[in-house]
């Protein structure tokens, strides 16, 4: 039988889970845990994955969702983490082209910036050289009038010219959720909202989790033999209710993002650019709309649902002001925002975007194994040391032989589309396929972008029972989206679908808006919830939308 990923099965995964004996247990459903999921799975290994929210719901949905390289990082001359990240992007983009696409990124010169045009010119070259940018990516350097073609909003004043280079844009979430689904597919157990309340140990020796469903109180033990920690900002909370929090411990630095609609930043081109203050910011046009960020400062505090203050907001605002002048952008004008905490391992001395990216791995006498930092775009590479050092561990304790990884070669669940070569001849055979089941080409293309190979599943369910969605006040696209949501993509709440399987909540309020009560009254149906758990549900996604719209006052 297919292993299943639908919310409606979600207890009977659980039971699953702790019906076994697991060979690795995975805390943690950000792009860390996922990709060690992944990796170990298709390595042989028996594994779980749990997480206490929903998957992806901590810092790998609040990034500024690049998959890039760290061009900053070779100013502080971090040439492993550059290299490494930077030959990362074309795997992801291989084996995902569905959630990651080429980004050409302005890096306009201004006179007294932080790059002049030599250091940029050979800087961008040492970045294409490590990591092994194909010819027609390499970068190219522009003079001024045709860096102000690319981005006539720029400002003139003291432009020298622009790098022009090459990054890619993905949805952080999203990705993460292909690792996942790939993961299951290959036999993994995942669920989300389940946390990892305790340690179980036997002869000293961690060797399970005292787990608690979030959405039942239901408490139950997962055994594994191996327990990885890839709790992301939560690391040393895991870490310390296994008393190994010695040594390195974790430094949270908090960033912001903000989304302006195009009608009033209508930024045509992707710039990565010096705010006054001398830290680079990226404004970035997606979707009908532009979104800048981030912010860098100390972060103190719960980091379950960080939020934007008026002050990172402002921030915003006048990097913006400062780089294209004339807009003038006003606080009104920002419709939705982000906040992420970076899990940075402390380095004393050193402000928030002076610490290094790099990850670690933390052994402790337990053995639990803790694996944190690092970004978005490298986890495939930490997976895979830290499944390495698993697997290691594992042999020496007679537990079985595991292959070495592989998953530079896995496409990702959605990515059988021919290749980053055939993407778009996929996406149009699928609009003409989805024009013949109902869709309009326009959403047609949105679902064949969004979901790649899986759009076919998204059209079986419009074939089958696509006729129901009026029923529920549903346009069939997004019927076909929360069907798939629900029975694939084990979304449990109203906020999982808007925030992280469409990621509505940052660029798209107004269909938040429109669509929160026919989803949400769809969902209680499948779900089976009471009048009341229903009401929580919608509830709780207007509290996510009054946390991204409306900024906290310090
Ligand atoms: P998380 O995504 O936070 O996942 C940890 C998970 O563990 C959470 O979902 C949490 O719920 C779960 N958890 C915690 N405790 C428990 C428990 N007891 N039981 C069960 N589950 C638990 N990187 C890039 O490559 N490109 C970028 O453009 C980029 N931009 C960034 C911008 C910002 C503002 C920030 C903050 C980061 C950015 N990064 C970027 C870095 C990148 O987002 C992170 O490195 C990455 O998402 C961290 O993933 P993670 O899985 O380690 O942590």
């Amino acid at each position: 039988m297919k292993n299943s990923f639908s919310s409606i099965q979600r207890s009977v995964l659980l039971d699953d889970l702790s019906a076994k004996d697991l060979d690795l247990l995975v805390i943690g459903g950000g792009i860390t845990g996922a990709g060690t999921a992944l990796d170990a799975q298709t390595r042989g290994m028996k594994t779980g994955l749990i997480d206490m929210q929903d998957f992806a719901a901590g810092t790998s949905s609040r990034s500024t969702k690049l998959v890039h390289g760290g061009l900053r990082y070779l100013k502080q001359l971090e040439v492993k983490l550059v290299a490494e990240v930077g030959k990362e992007r074309a795997v992801v983009y291989e084996n995902a082209p569905h959630v990651t696409t080429p980004q050409w990124m302005l890096l306009p010169l201004i006179r007294g910036g932080t790059f002049g045009k030599f250091t940029t010119s050979a800087g961008l070259a040492v970045y294409d050289r490590l990591a092994g940018v194909s010819r027609n990516e390499r970068r190219l350097m522009l003079k001024k009038q045709q860096t102000v073609e690319k981005e006539p909003l720029l400002r003139r004043d003291g432009l020298k010219g622009a790098g022009y280079y090459v990054e890619y844009r993905t949805d952080d979430a999203r990705l993460t959720l292909e690792v996942i689904k790939k993961a299951v597919e290959q036999g993994a157990k995942a669920v989300n909202y389940v946390k990892a309340e305790e340690f179980l140990y036997e002869s000293g020796k961690v060797a399970g989790v005292r787990a608690v469903d979030q959405l039942t109180g239901e408490s139950r033990d997962i055994r594994a033999k191996k327990i990885i920690n890839a709790a992301g900002p939560w690391v040393d909370d895991l870490r310390e209710k296994d008393q190994s929090k010695q040594g390195k411990q974790l430094h949270l630095t908090k960033g912001v993002h903000i989304t302006i609609d195009n009608s009033r930043f209508p930024l045509q081109q992707a710039v990565y650019f010096d705010a006054p203050d001398g830290r680079m910011v990226f404004a970035i046009p997606r979707e009908g709309k532009t979104y800048v960020g981030t912010t860098d400062t100390h972060f103190k505090g719960n980091p379950v649902h960080p939020r934007m203050t008026v002050e990172d907001r402002d921030y915003l605002l006048r990097a913006i002001d400062y780089m294209f002048p004339g807009i003038n952008v006003r606080p009104e004008d920002v419709e939705s925002s982000w906040a992420g905490v970076r899990p940075l391992i402390h380095e004393e001395g050193r402000s928030p975007s002076e610490i290094s990216r790099k990850d670690e791995i933390f052994h402790s006498d337990s053995g639990l194994i803790t694996i944190a930092g690092g970004k978005l775009t490298g986890y495939r590479k930490m997976a895979e040391r830290v499944v390495d050092l698993a697997a290691e561990e594992l042999e020496k304790e007679g537990a079985g032989l595991y292959s070495k990884s592989r998953t530079d070669r896995i496409r990702l669940s959605g990515g059988k589309v021919g290749g980053s070569r055939e993407f778009s001849n996929f996406v149009g055979e699928k609009i003409r396929e989805g024009t013949t089941i109902g869709l309009t080409s326009n959403q047609a293309e949105k679902l064949a972008i969004r979901y790649g190979s899986n759009v076919e599943r998204l059209y079986d369910i419009l074939r089958t029972t696509g006729e129901e969605a009026p029923h529920y006040g549903l346009p069939k696209s997004v019927f076909a989206m929360v069907v798939y949501a629900i029975e694939e993509e084990m979304t449990a709440k109203p906020s999982d679908f808007f925030i992280r399987r469409t990621g509505a909540l940052f660029f798209h309020i107004d269909w938040v808006h429109k669509w929160k009560a026919p989803v949400t009254a769809y969902m209680a149906q499948r779900l089976h919830w009471t009048e009341e758990e229903k009401q929580m549900m919608l509830k709780e996604l207007e509290q996510r939308v009054e946390e991204a719209t409306i900024p906290l006052d310090s």
